[in-house]
């Protein structure tokens, strides 16, 4: 298999993470999550009790953030750092999930990220997902995909993903927690979320997670074929 750049774009809780994580290991592709480290941002300026729209707190916490991902032996799945701390958890909570779009509408903050994810996307062989990976980040990747599903079916993905980790949610909060960061998202000045013209747009929203990895794959085979 080539090794190609695969980015894929959506809303907030469409199954794009766990898609794009269950992809990469079939190809053999490293897998990146952007949206990690948006979080794990999120999270450094509250630890350090800064805000991202005061220009000398965001140098101050650009300055002292580091990210790094690590596979943990035990599960075989990646997991995120900050500033060599674990925080994959913490980062997937509602607390972070409330505060993550505010954080990445600040423009240098989204320069200094891109610049990371585009570095290690550098050798292909990647599977990234996020906001701005086919417009901003990796424009050039060999397949663009903008995944969608209705705002019901991805609450109820969500709600099932933090109770499976010990956290409640109701249905409502989740909702509104979607639909507004889909909201910042897709109207920010910085590379708002949008679908570029040459993604293919895949809605799960009746797909199971296998039909939802297998279409890709077969998208994938036919990019690496021509
Ligand atoms: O993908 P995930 O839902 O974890 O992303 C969390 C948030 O990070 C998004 O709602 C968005 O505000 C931001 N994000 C972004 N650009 C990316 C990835 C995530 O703005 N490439």
């Amino acid at each position: 298999m080539n090794k190609i750049v695969i980015a894929i774009d959506g809303y907030s809780g469409c199954g794009k993470s766990s898609t794009a994580k269950e992809v990469a290991k079939k190809l053999g592709f490293t897998y990146i999550d952007s949206g990690a480290m948006y979080r794990a941002t999120a999270l450094h300026f509250l630890n350090e009790n800064l805000s991202p729209l005061r220009a000398e707190d965001v140098e101050k916490g650009l300055k002292g953030l580091q990210i790094s991902f690590q596979l943990n032996p035990t599960t075989s799945q990646q997991e995120t750092y900050l500033n060599g701390v674990n925080v994959e958890n913490e980062i997937r909570t509602m607390r972070i999930s409330e505060r993550v779009s505010e954080v990445a509408t600040v423009k240098v903050i989204r320069t200094a990220l891109v610049a990371q994810q585009q570095q290690l996307g550098q050798k292909k062989g990647v599977v990234m997902d996020g906001r701005d990976i086919g417009s901003v980040v990796f424009p050039q990747a060999e397949l663009k995909l903008f995944m969608t599903a209705d705002v019901e079916t991805r609450a109820q993905r969500r709600q099932f993903e933090l109770l499976a980790k010990g956290e409640q949610a109701s249905l409502e909060e989740i909702k509104l927690n979607l639909e507004s960061r889909d909201e910042v998202d897709s109207n920010r000045t910085e590379s708002p979320l949008l679908k570029v013209s040459d993604a293919i747009e895949i809605d799960t929203s009746s797909l199971t997670f296998s039909e939802q990895v297998e279409q890709i794959i077969d998208l994938v085979k036919k990019v690496t074929l021509n």
